[in-house]
This record gives structure tokens, C-alpha cells and sequence, in this order.
């Protein structure tokens, strides 16, 4: 696996140091409220293990599956949902993990869906932040790392379902796409 990757960008000491600097500030921000933390799968599934065990709070963990990437390294803009969550998150203060916010569409999606709900509010704590590939008007709150406009993978995010497993984040060599 590591013979596929062209550059590491965050190795897992820098993303446990982000783990651990998101994790306090999310602390203190909310320490009366017993947030729901919206997971988003699969990609956010390490994120989500390695940033709440950094919350000294007591959070109720909810799990969301959506599709929009279909396996390559585009982005489209059909967003579904393909597994919803069970509680109830009216009147309750959400954060949604994700791994990397891109054209922002997702979370889009899934901020109309928890407002229709009645959610009282939204916060988006993200691993990685790719600004410059937004196509709607949002920011996330929380962010890990700005990560330029490259297509990433590991530690939780896949090309072709693979590579989540790595324990960093890095750029996959030319060649892989193009067998
Ligand atoms: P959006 O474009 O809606 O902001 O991002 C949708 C999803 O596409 C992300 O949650 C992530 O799963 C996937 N995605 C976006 N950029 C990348 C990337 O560079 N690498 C990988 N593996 N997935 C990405
Ligand atoms: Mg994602
Ligand atoms: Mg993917």
C-alpha cells in the first residue's frame, strides 16, 4: 500500500496533535449541552475515533451514510441519502464529522436535512479542508488541515474503496489512476 503513495502530507502525529487541539476547543465550547456528533461514513470513521476520544464532554455518537463521490476522483453533484440516523435531533446541538469538505455539496445536504429537523444548531468539524474546490457558499467550524486542491487518501478516505486503512494522508501516485 505504502508503494502507492506519491507524498504523505499528515502523518499520524500531526493528525493526533489536530485530534487533540479540535478535541479542546470543542470541550469548552460545549460544555452544557450534550451534543449529537454526526459521523459521516465511511470516510470520517478514524476522524471520528481519534477526535472524540479528545472530547472530555459527554456526546451522543450518531452514524450518517451518504453518497456523492462514486468511486473516482471526481465529484458529482447528486448527493442521497443511503443510511439515516435514529434519534431524534430536534432542539439539540449537532456537530458533523467528516473527513474532508470539498465542493461543500454534502454538507450542504446534510445542514438542510438537520435544519428541516429542527436541530438548534450545526457545527462541521472536518480532518481536511479544501477550499478552493467549493462550488456553494459554506465554511466549516472546525478544520484539521487546509489541504490544497489534490485528491487525497487514507486514514478513512479511499480511491475505489481502498486505502482507508492508512494510518496517514497522502497523495497516491500517477500511475494508480491511470491503470
Ligand atoms: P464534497 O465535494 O461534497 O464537499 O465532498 C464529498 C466527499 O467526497 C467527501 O466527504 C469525501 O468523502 C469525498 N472527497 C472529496 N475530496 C476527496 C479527496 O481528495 N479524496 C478522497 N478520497 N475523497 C474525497
Ligand atoms: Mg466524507
Ligand atoms: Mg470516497
Amino acid at each position: 500500500m505504502d508503494n502507492d503513495i506519491e507524498e504523505i502530507l499528515f502523518d499520524q502525529a500531526s493528525i493526533h496533535e489536530a485530534a487533540h487541539r479540535l478535541g479542546q476547543q470543542i470541550t469548552k465550547e460545549y460544555t452544557d449541552s450534550r451534543p449529537i456528533v454526526l459521523s459521516v461514513l465511511k470516510g470520517a470513521y478514524l476522524w471520528t475515533a481519534d477526535l472524540l476520544r479528545e472530547v472530555e464532554l459527554q456526546v451522543e455518537l450518531e452514524f450518517i451514510k451518504i453518497s456523492s463521490y462514486h468511486g473516482g476522483v471526481e465529484s458529482t453533484n447528486e448527493i442521497s441519502l443511503v443510511t439515516d440516523i435514529h434519534s431524534n435531533v430536534k432542539n439539540r446541538d449537532v456537530i458533523i464529522l467528516e473527513d474532508i469538505v470539498d465542493t461543500g455539496q454534502s454538507l450542504q445536504f446534510m445542514k438542510e436535512l438537520l435544519q428541516e429537523r429542527g436541530a438548534n444548531s450545526i457545527k462541521v468539524a472536518t480532518l481536511l479542508d479544501k477550499k478552493e474546490g467549493r462550488k456553494v457558499d459554506i465554511k466549516a467550524d472546525y478544520v484539521g488541515f487546509d489541504v490544497r486542491n489534490e485528491f487525497v487518501v487514507g486514514y478513512g478516505l479511499d480511491y475505489k474503496e481502498l486505502y482507508r486503512n492508512l494510518p496517514y494522508v497522502g497523495i497516491l501516485k500517477p500511475q494508480i489512476y491511470e491503470q
